[in-house]
């Protein structure tokens, strides 16, 4: 039998939740507030709460501060600078100690309320219970639609299966914890590893909230570079894709020249001049350029890979100044 299997020579399990933060000093008080009663509720479990702090340029660590002083159950973690939520998601994974972590909005666009849901399904022995969305919350008509749309492209380019609108409110045994702080990639698209680790998966519904307070910062550029490092992280289709486009222009390319060969052979006829030429070296011309932008994102990515810098520093944690700053090394 595995190892873990064997609860009851160990104390009470450790409960981490893991909140992302960017400019939300006024959704933590009520976030800590409603994740405060989650955690009293369930005093059979030890709790920490990893606020991370990705270089907020408002009050949130003040809050984060006040928070652990007030009660040392929620920890935080502040970093050198805004590093994006994928990052900072990986900065909270290498600090939590629990045997389960549960990953949140500090948004309270995922109501804590669902965690004991989450934690029961943990019990009967999945590894990664991840919360669905029944719907949106308030989201622009665009977003929904397009992001709809690119879940399907992502299913139909890749092998491995493809959540949909499922976000990042999950929660993840020790296990898939591991693997996924073992994916070191800088570039990171959480949502993919997820699907990569694999593991025994199972789903709770929720109603997704509205925003407590602020506005979101995810941005139209950032969601749709958010969406090309997906692509470019997940599968190698496009570059596929260049490849049997190639071939099959090039076999359209031979039959046509075929053509005008026999034709002027046999009839005699003169060859068409200028416009259709034009036209088939501009379309080519785009043709080529497109397919050198799409090996170009895969260079890039090789590029920023190669260099294998540490993907966040860290300021200070519960208080105390960094020392040491090589994560997860
Ligand atoms: N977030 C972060 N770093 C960023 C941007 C966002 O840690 O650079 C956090 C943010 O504080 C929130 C979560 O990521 O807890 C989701 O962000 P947001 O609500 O802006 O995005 P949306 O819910 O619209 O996808
Ligand atoms: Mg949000």
């Amino acid at each position: 039998m595995d190892s873990s299997e064997n609860t009851a020579a160990r104390a009470r399990e450790l409960v981490s939740v893991l909140m992302p933060c960017y400019n939300e000093e006024a959704n933590i008080p009520r976030l800590a507030e409603r994740l405060g009663a989650v955690m009293d509720a369930f005093p059979a479990y030890e709790w920490e709460a990893i606020l991370v702090n990705d270089g907020s340029t408002d009050a949130s660590l003040v809050e984060m501060r006040r928070l652990h002083a007030a009660d040392p159950r929620f920890r935080y973690i502040d970093l050198s600078r805004n590093f994006g939520k994928e990052t900072a998601m990986l900065a909270g994974m290498d600090h939590a100690r629990g045997d389960c972590l549960i990953i949140m909005d500090s948004d309270l666009q995922h109501p804590p309320e669902i965690i004991p849901e989450m934690l029961a399904l943990w019990e009967d022995g999945y590894d990664d219970v991840y919360a669905k969305r029944r719907t949106r919350g308030k989201e622009p008509w665009l977003r929904k639609k397009l992001s709809l749309a690119y879940y399907s492209l992502l299913q139909t380019t890749t092998r491995i299966p493809v959540l949909q609108n499922c976000g990042d409110f999950r929660l993840l045994d020790r296990m898939v914890v591991d693997a996924l702080c073992a994916m070191r990639e800088t570039q990171r698209y959480t949502k993919g590893l997820y699907c990569q680790a694999g593991f025994r998966k199972k789903e709770v519904i929720f109603d997704q909230d509205d925003r407590l307070a602020g506005t979101s910062s995810m941005s139209a550029l950032r969601l749709v570079s958010l969406a090309l490092e997906g692509i470019t992280s997940y599968t190698t289709a496009p570059l596929r894709l260049a490849s049997v486009f190639g071939f099959i222009v090039s076999i359209v390319a031979f039959v046509y020249m075929a053509y005008v060969m026999v034709k002027a052979i046999a009839v005699g006829d003169p060859v068409a001049g200028f416009p259709s030429l034009m036209c088939v070296i501009l379309f080519l011309g785009g043709v080529q350029l497109i397919c050198l932008g799409i090996i170009g994102e895969y260079l890039g990515r090789i590029f920023i890979e190669s260099k294998r810098r540490p993907p966040y520093f860290v300021r200070e944690a519960d208080g105390r100044k960094s020392r040491r700053n090589t994560p997860g090394e």
